[in-house]
């Protein structure tokens, strides 16, 4: 008698685990096992996605089916507009299960609470097993114990710790050029007739177009603008992107990693994090990468500690941080910040030229670079008073590298101070003098960036300081805000009056 075929075992792939080393898949057996992939409404339509950002997520996901088989996997995709889609990834998991009789299900643990929650409840009553995500540099063990073991665990901290754990930048156990942070070398405003390097573009290929059809037929009414569609979707295309930036970009990074310039989106930044959050590159390569550039001499060290801090550093630490907070961290709010998300997040039509900018440029490229992100749309919704789950609700609908689990705080805690200073020690709040310093969005503006107070001065150099006013019992005692009170405390009072009026009527407007 013929012994029985064992079981075939069914793989998860999520659209964020295209990494061809992915835990679920070493567990794997590509002669045997089924490989599931599923584009689900559940998943587009839980925030209202960029048009981009579905486009990019999805084409990813089908060349990455493409490069399985290829390696002799035997691959269920299930496209979006399938008659037999089942609308969510539970449902699709157990429909694969049955259909093609599976004994066990792995996945790699899901990157966003929301959906880790959806699979542990799934595991109750299948044999599903939900196995470690060991793309990070740090696993959530080693950073819990990290972040319990402080009283202020501050990234700074954990990076230091990071160089040293990952070899990155050392002489031996001092870091390269014998500072571990070259930031204050990396705040310069644009110079005039400073040029950029156009980032890595890539032509739609037969899959991609097929996928901004499905787009446009399905996501009709969704924000931003879907063509022309230039991200890259597979590993080579990320690689390419990655070689240009370390080649045309880098160099000029740091210097000017802070500048906003209208008509310039990318500047020198990298454009990768898209690439990085779905599995397309690997971190610790991109930062080696990096450092065998500073190496080479072919660029500077405030650029390569720059890029590499933002790596292993910030979204390490964000990871961690949200792993450790969740699931209460969503709801944040400080401040007690009621107001609704103002209309013009989502039509750019507003007044102040800077958020115009941005929010056009979000609208365009499902890109804004971090410091439009976090000191003028993130800066504009807290000195406004903005509930802090609807901003972060707007961005993780409008930016193609969107995932909770580094989205979230760095919206809520890094942006709205939401957290209570968990993950900041201050508030990133600017006036209008920190944006005109930054970039040249003040000359377009009908604002007048030099007047403080009245109807033509610009709206964030009054709100400034109402919102300072306004939240002074949770801000009052902050030692690092003495000299903002004792400047406000210094004013006349007719100013203070002036500014509080005219914060109250502009807000007003925003209703
Ligand atoms: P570069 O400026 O060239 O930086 C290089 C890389 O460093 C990035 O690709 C990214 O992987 C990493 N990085 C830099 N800063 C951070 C950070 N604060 N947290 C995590 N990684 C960082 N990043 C996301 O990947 N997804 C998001 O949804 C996201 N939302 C954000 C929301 C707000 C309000 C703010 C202030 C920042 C947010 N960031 C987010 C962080 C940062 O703005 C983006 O990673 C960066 O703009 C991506 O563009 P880039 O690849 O050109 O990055
Ligand atoms: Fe923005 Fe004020 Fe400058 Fe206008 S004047 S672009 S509102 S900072």
């Amino acid at each position: 008698m013929t012994k029985p075929l064992p079981s075939p075992n069914l793989i998860v792939i999520l659209g964020d685990q295209l990494s061809p080393d992915i835990a679920a898949l070493r567990v794997g057996d590509p002669q045997q096992d089924i490989v599931l992939m599923a584009e689900v409404r559940s998943e587009t339509d839980y925030v209202p996605h960029h048009k981009k950002k579905i486009a990019f997520i999805f084409s990813a996901m089908r060349h990455f089916a493409e490069t399985l088989r290829q390696r002799s996997w035997t691959v269920d995709y299930v496209a979006l507009d399938a008659k037999s889609n089942c609308g969510s990834l539970t449902s699709e998991i157990e429909r694969a299960a049955a259909e093609h009789g599976c004994g066990r299900i792995y996945c790699t643990e899901p990157g966003e609470w929301r959906l880790r929650n959806a699979f542990e409840q799934l595991a109750k009553h299948m044999t599903l097993e939900i196995l470690e995500d060991d793309r990070f540099l740090c696993n959530q063990e080693d950073f819990g114990t990290w972040w319990k073991g402080r009283r202020q665990p501050r990234m700074e901290h954990f990076y230091r710790e990071m160089r040293r754990k990952t070899d990155l930048l050392m002489d031996g156990d001092k870091p390269v050029g014998g500072r571990w942070n070259f930031d204050s070398d990396n705040r310069k405003p644009p110079k005039p007739g400073l040029t950029f390097p156009e980032p890595q573009r890539f032509n739609p290929d037969a899959i991609t177009h097929n996928v901004l059809e499905l787009v446009d037929n399905c996501f009709p009414h969704n924000f931003g603008r879907l063509k022309p569609f230039w991200f890259g979707v597979t590993q080579q295309d990320a690689q390419a992107a990655l070689d240009h930036f370390v080649t045309v970009a880098l160099p000029d990074f740091g210097d000017y990693q802070d500048a906003m310039v209208q008509h310039s989106p990318f500047l020198f930044h990298a454009l990768i994090s898209l690439y990085l959050n779905v599995g397309l590159l690997d971190p610790r390569d991109v930062c080696v990468r990096a450092e065998a550039a500073y190496r080479e001499g072919s660029v500077p060290l405030n650029a390569a500690e720059g890029f590499i801090r933002q790596i292993i550093g910030w979204r390490e630490y964000i990871r961690g941080l949200y792993w450790q907070e969740m699931p209460s961290y969503v709801d944040r709010n400080i401040f007690c910040h009621t107001s609704p998300l103002p209309t013009f997040y989502w039509t750019g039509e507003t007044e102040l030229a800077c958020l115009n900018i941005c929010i056009k440029q979000t609208h365009d490229e499902a890109y804004t670079h971090h410091i439009q992100r976090l000191m003028v749309t993130g800066n504009f919704a807290m000195l406004a008073g903005i509930e802090p789950k609807a901003v972060h609700e707007w961005y993780l609908a409008v930016y193609a590298d969107a995932f909770e689990w580094v989205e979230l705080p760095n919206t809520l805690g890094m942006s709205q101070h939401a957290d209570g200073g968990l993950l900041g020690s201050k508030p990133y709040a600017a006036s209008g003098n920190y944006i005109n310093r930054m970039s040249d969005y003040c000359g377009s503006c009908r604002y007048n960036v030099k007047e403080k107070t009245g109807p033509n001065a610009c709206p964030l150099n009054y709100l400034y300081w109402d919102f300072f006013d306004r939240n002074r019992d949770t801000l009052g005692g902050n030692p690092r805000l003495t000299q903002v009170y004792r400047t406000w405390d210094r004013m006349e009072s007719i100013r203070k009056v002036t500014v509080r009026e005219d914060a109250k009527r502009f807000l007003r407007t925003l209703s």
